[in-house]
């Protein structure tokens, strides 16, 4: 029989930031992976007391924080290849007028796989390692993206009217039902039912979700309250609020992420609180499509789950989660009127811990501790504009930028190595989005 030998890293950094629950700064530390998994923390003098490193790599980083990976909880991967389509427009108009008609002319399975990999290389070249998305031919994107070597939840997506993915409810959720299965064996991936939003899928479909996710025990990733629009249309058609409407179809629980979030009132913050449903804040695309204001400080204060997301880079337009923590922490401190809202410990949960409880991934990833899936970037923050460290985690939130990210590990396998990504083509992804612009733009 052949032994197996299992594959050891040691990195050396000059700060290990662990995000465990005491969310523990780490000096003269290494972490130790082996294999797809996080083996040992241990001080940089036990490293010589430690067996079987002989044959390990080691990594030592300088002047580098260690830190989970970032995980960007609302996306529509593919729609990168529609970055900048159209800008400065209210959400109904820029979907209505723009991003539909455009949806609907160009999106096939070859859109989809070309989009997802202009997404996935800008992603981990930025620090994301996982993130949860919701758009058409999710096998399509939950193939590219196990391939690349990303871990992703795939948002299988429903709505009441005909795409190019599925003609009717029914049948978009036979096909959620079928890639739930097709996709079992990838195991980078797992899968999320996700309704489009409450103006856009009817109450059938939403009972079936809500049925499906508990007996399935996955996760529902639904757009709710975006605007004040929104609400208002909701109530002169049907007399309730969204989430009222929801509440009632028992969609609010702990396995809901709700995307988005505006206009809360005290009693809808109060049911979120007692139905321990996950909210997704994506502040930039909130910011550029004038939709409204999360209320962030109050929904922490209530130890609600808040978690990051970029959004499509349709609205964002970006999909840096460097940015999307500061700007969460500035509007937080700005509506809120209070400096210490959103600090920096907060930020960077929301970035990392909060969107893995939120996928119901944390036993997995979001932290670097022990047994942990070593999902895991480093940050260089020898560079101008992030020195001197007073803070290093004050760093990273007000400081640093998504291009200080040097290296990135993904399961063990490191995907960025010295700022280069080791095995994605960028120069063939951008040659590939910059065809599709071509022909779009025609
Ligand atoms: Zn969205």
């Amino acid at each position: 029989m052949v032994q197996h030998m299992n594959k050891l890293t040691v990195i050396k950094p000059q700060w290990l930031l662990t995000v465990n629950e005491q969310f523990d700064l780490l000096t003269d530390s290494a972490l130790i992976i082996e294999n797809d998994r996080i083996k040992a923390i241990i001080a940089v003098a036990e490293l010589s007391n430690h067996p079987g490193l002989e044959q390990a790599e080691t990594v030592t980083l300088d002047n580098h924080i260690l830190m989970p990976g970032l995980i960007n909880t609302h996306t529509h991967a593919a729609m990168s290849l529609l970055r900048g389509i159209a800008d400065d427009l209210p959400l109904m108009d820029w979907l209505n007028n723009h991003i539909w008609p455009s949806e609907s002319k160009w999106v096939n399975r070859q859109f989809i796989e070309d989009g997802v990999r202009l997404t996935v290389a800008e992603m981990i070249r930025g620090g994301t390692t996982c993130f949860n998305d919701m758009y058409f031919f999710p096998d399509v994107m939950a193939k590219t993206c196990q391939q690349m070597g990303i871990r992703a939840t795939a948002g299988l997506i429903v709505l009441d009217f005909p795409t190019v993915w599925a003609q009717s409810a029914d049948e978009y959720l036979s096909k959620a039902m079928a890639v739930i299965d097709e996709v079992r064996e990838y195991p980078l991936i797992s899968t999320a039912l996700a309704p489009h939003a409450p103006y856009t899928v009817s109450d059938k479909p939403l009972e079936q979700i809500a049925m499906y996710s508990s007996e399935l025990d996955i996760p529902v990733h639904m757009h709710i309250h975006e605007t004040q629009f929104e609400i208002d249309e909701a109530v002169k058609n049907t007399g309730k609020r969204p989430l009222e409407r929801l509440d009632q179809l028992n969609l609010l629980n702990p396995s809901l992420m709700a995307v988005h979030m505006t206009s809360l009132n005290a009693m809808e913050m109060e049911r979120l609180e007692e139905t321990g449903v996950n909210i997704v804040h994506c502040p930039e695309s909130n910011l550029k499509l004038a939709s409204g204001f999360c209320p962030v400080d109050q929904l922490q204060k209530l130890n609600i789950n808040v978690s990051l997301g970029t959004d499509g880079a349709a609205s964002n337009n970006d999909l840096d989660m460097f940015g999307e923590m500061r700007t969460a922490a500035l509007l937080s401190k700005g509506i809120s009127g209070d400096a210490s809202s959103c600090n920096v410990m907060q930020s960077i949960r929301m970035a990392t811990i909060n969107g893995a409880k939120a996928l119901g991934l944390s036993e997995q990833i979001g932290s670097l501790e022990v047994g942990k899936k070593a999902d895991m970037i480093a940050v260089d923050f020898s560079q101008l504009n992030t020195q001197p460290v007073y803070d290093p985690v004050s760093q990273l939130v007000y400081a640093a930028n998504s291009l200080q990210v040097s290296q990135s590990w993904i399961n063990g396998v490191q995907k960025l190595k010295d700022y280069q990504l080791t095995d994605i083509d960028a120069v063939e992804i951008i040659t590939v989005a910059q065809q599709w612009q071509q022909k779009i733009q025609n």
